[in-house]
């Protein structure tokens, strides 16, 4: 029987970064992962391929209807090629898989392929084309999630689907019916949107992305609606029902009354539930929470001492960039060393054009925290740079303490904000005041720049090109 210093249970973003920190740091490392590509639902049917299908739909979107103003004449009818466009989506995840066999090779992992099972706290069976044991000191779970769904919906995975069938649609929809106006529905929904698809979201709570700063959501539901998204909040699901090619979801909006909406698909995007089938985490005695996540404590140890959990299965933002994190600070306990995670600092993005993006407190939460906090905003359109591009929605909102005017919260909507929340993140890691940014040079013309506007406008309400 093989022996290792770790195994890790699950090849997500958590999993394969925690298995390269640990051969890193020296340890003798194994890999498990029941699919045979490696990468989780990041890399296979999440993170990479949605941002491959929202680039190829945005570059159809402009070509339609952004080219001509740019001086750009297309001879003949722009047609979509859906089977080209999936296809090419499928080559970018067979790549990115194809470099985390290439880094495990590199790192000297061992790479499993099957099913890990506890057979007790430091033995796992693997149950692939053969079945295999292995036995390791310390046991890192990091097996993600998997969609979760609302009680009375048969996910027919036809119609009726989730995000991961929603990757490979073999024709547009005519009118794709979205529950759930989250990351998402949201996401996915803008790309069949952009293809031709009718889009209408169905939201439980008042309003789109409910668990960002209410200003964003705000922002978002004005874009997309102007985007011709049909978006109905607080409306409260309660049947969905496939007849052929048709599928009919019943709801209740907020008075009360029944609303039907009738489409050809309907996504399913509510949330997504930790993923611990097979596992027989029992056999080791680890508990779960009531949630159904892996309890752990503030080490990411659950109540067995040699068995640690990361990722989407324990708590926390469901989010690629947190498992790794957590992956590396597991790595580095192991090792006897003291990492440390500021959750607050986990930066969040919606992949939407204009994309949204935030980290720190939002305006909700100091208010009920009762911090004292002032508030910066510019907005993107009195930029060079968003009229340059014609990427004129949006705006960066910097929330300060009103004592110290340290940054407490950046939350954007605009052109490349995934990319610039960056800023916002260094700032904050460093305890930047809204003045230390608005002294720094920012390029120009970039869309940055609303960053330091937007830190003027929080420092003595002085930005300059409002
Ligand atoms: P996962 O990536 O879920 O990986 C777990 C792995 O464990 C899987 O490969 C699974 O097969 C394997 N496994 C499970 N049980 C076993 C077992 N018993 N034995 C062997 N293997 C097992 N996050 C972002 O930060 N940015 C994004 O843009 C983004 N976009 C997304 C888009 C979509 C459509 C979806 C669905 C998710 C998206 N996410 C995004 C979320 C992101 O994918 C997850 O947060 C991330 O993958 C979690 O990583 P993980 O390692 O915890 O688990
Ligand atoms: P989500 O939590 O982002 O959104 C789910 C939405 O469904 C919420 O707005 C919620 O209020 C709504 N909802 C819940 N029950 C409902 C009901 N009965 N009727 C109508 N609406 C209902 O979840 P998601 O969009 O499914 O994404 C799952 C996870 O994947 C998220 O945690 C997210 O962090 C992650 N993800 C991240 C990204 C990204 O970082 N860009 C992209 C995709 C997914």
């Amino acid at each position: 029987m093989n022996s290792y210093d770790v195994a890790i249970i699950g090849s997500g973003p958590g999993g394969y970064v925690a298995a390269i920190r640990c051969a890193q740091l020296g340890m003798k490392t194994a890999i498990i992962e029941k699919y045979s590509t490696l990468g989780g639902t990041c890399l296979n049917v999440g993170c990479i391929p949605s941002k491959a299908l929202l680039d190829s739909s945005h570059h159809y979107e402009d070509a339609v209807k952004h080219f001509e103003e740019h001086g750009i004449d297309i001879p003949g009818d722009i047609k979509v090629n859906l089977k080209q466009m999936i296809a090419r989506k499928q080559s970018v995840v067979d790549q990115t898989t194809g470099g985390i066999d290439f880094l495990m090779k590199k790192n000297k992992i061992d790479v499993y392929e099957g099913l890990g099972s506890f057979k007790d706290a430091t033995h796992i069976t693997i149950k692939g084309k053969e079945t295999t044991e292995i036995e390791a000191k310390n046991i890192i779970i990091a097996t993600g999630s998997k969609p979760s769904s609302l009680p009375f919906i048969t996910l027919d995975k036809e119609r009726v689907i989730t995000s991961t069938e929603a990757l490979k649609l073999t024709e547009i929809p005519k009118h794709l019916v979205v529950i759930g106006g989250g990351v998402i529905g949201l996401e996915l929904g803008q790309v069949y949107k952009r293809l031709g698809s009718e889009v209408t979201v169905v939201e439980y709570m008042d309003r789109i992305i409910p668990t960002m700063d209410s200003g964003l959501s705000k922002e978002l539901n004005k874009v997309l609606k102007k985007q011709k998204f049909t978006i109905n909040t607080s409306h409260k699901v309660k049947s969905v029902e496939r007849k052929g090619k048709e599928v009919i979801v019943k709801a209740d909006n907020k008075k009360g009354e029944e609303v039907i909406i009738k489409g050809d698909y309907c996504l399913v995007s509510v949330g997504r539930r930790p993923y611990t089938d097979g596992l027989n985490v029992e056999a080791a005695g680890v508990k779960l929470t009531d949630r159904g996540q892996i309890e752990v404590n503030d080490h990411l140890q659950t109540n067995v001492k040699n068995i640690y959990a990361i990722g989407d299965v324990v708590k926390g933002a469901m989010l690629a960039h947190k498992a790794e994190e957590e992956g590396v600070f597991v790595a580095e306990i192991l090792a006897g060393q003291k990492p440390h995670i500021d959750y607050n600092l986990i930066p969040g993005v919606v992949y939407t054009w204009p994309e949204v993006a935030s980290v720190g407190k939002t305006e909700e939460q100091l208010q009920e925290e009762k911090v004292d906090y002032k508030v910066g905003q510019f907005p993107m359109r009195a930029l060079g740079r968003s009229r340059a591009s014609m990427d004129l929605d949006g705006f960066v909102k910097i929330l300060a303490d009103k004592k110290t005017d340290e940054i407490l919260g950046v939350h954007m909507v605009g052109a490349r904000a995934a990319d610039m929340i960056a800023e916002a993140v260094v700032a904050m890691e460093f305890r930047a005041s809204a003045e230390d940014v608005s002294r720094m040079s920012h390029a120009h013309p970039t869309f940055t720049e609303a960053i330091k506007e937007a830190a003027l406008a929080a420092t003595e309400d002085r930005a300059l090109h409002i």
